[in-house]
């Protein structure tokens, strides 16, 4: 039987100039976003705001995450114009502010590593004085791939750990695993110890919180600087489903707990890794969060 939805999860609409207005800039570019792509559930508030996350690299995933609505399947070959679009976008909607993100192409050689860096720099080139988010796949752990995209000097490097440990081998595919990502977190820092790292995950998929307060040690101890906790919703019935909704009392406490610990955790049901991303960055870098 399916989990009644509290009262307090509730979405924004879509329902309005705004939202219409990102989307006819984001759509006459054939870009694909993340918001669309994977049904978020701030897609209405963002898009009201003008703030998107692109997804770069196509629309198809060459990995199958059991909560995730991205498709899987064998991607076409790269957009080669691809960086000069997101560019113009951003141009266009005139963020001071992009998140950009992938999916995960384990079919080329360098993982997409130098087509993210590609991206950088256009958006840093059309739009002088920009700051940008990465979220990226894990480059199956590759060094090399940190180092390129670190070359084009992004203010936030982000990968997500998704879910705990012991639901890794459950509901995602390998070799997307825990310690991989974990890894590979804790690596962005040894090479670059100024670079801000940002992580996020989801709940409700079946941890207790023993286990979540696991995550955020290892998060911590990976030196992390920004940690998201969001309510996992199911895309669909195919999906992996929905173990319980989170109580607004429990993201709390998980904000409480990992703030003891000197990590900042951005918690609450509709949190996702993109969310208020902006603030968010400005919050850390002026100390108030
Ligand atoms: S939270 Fe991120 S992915 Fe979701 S709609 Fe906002 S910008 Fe898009």
């Amino acid at each position: 039987m399916a989990l009644e939805k509290p009262k307090w999860l509730k979405a924004r609409s879509t329902c309005c100039p705004g939202y219409y207005e990102t989307l006819k800039i984001v759509k006459s570019r054939g870009i694909h976003t993340v918001c669309e792509e994977d049904c978020c559930p701030n897609i209405g508030e963002c898009w009201r705001n003008k703030t998107a996350t692109f997804l770069i690299m196509g629309n198809i995933c060459t990995r199958k995450c059991g909560f995730c609505n991205i498709k899987t399947g064998c991607p076409s070959s790269l957009d080669l114009d691809e960086p000069r679009k997101v560019a113009d976008s951003i141009f266009e909607l005139g963020l001071k502010y992009a998140v950009i993100t992938s999916v995960t192409r384990d079919d080329l050689e360098d993982n997409g590593a130098q087509h993210f860096a590609s991206v950088i720099t256009a958006i840093k080139n059309k739009n002088p004085g920009i700051k940008v988010e990465i979220l990226t796949p894990d480059f199956q752990g590759n060094q090399d791939a940190i180092k390129i995209i670190c070359k084009s000097k992004p203010e936030v490097f982000g990968h997500n750990i998704e879910i705990i440990r012991r639901l890794h081998e459950i509901v995602k595919r390998k070799p997307g695993d825990y310690d991989v990502s974990l890894n590979f977190l804790k690596d962005i820092k040894k090479l670059y110890p100024n670079m801000i790292t940002k992580t996020g995950m989801l709940v409700g998929v079946g941890e207790s919180k023993e286990e979540v307060l696991e995550i955020i040690d290892d998060i911590k101890n990976a030196d992390v600087n920004i940690m998201t906790i969001g309510q996992y919703m199911a895309p669909s019935t195919a999906h992996y489903p929905i173990a319980r909704y989170v109580s607004l009392e429990e993201f709390a406490e998980y904000k409480e707990y990992g703030e003891r610990r000197g990590i900042k955790i951005i918690s609450a049901p509709l949190v996702r890794s993109s969310y208020d991303a902006a603030k968010i960055f400005d919050a850390l870098c002026s100390g108030n969060i």
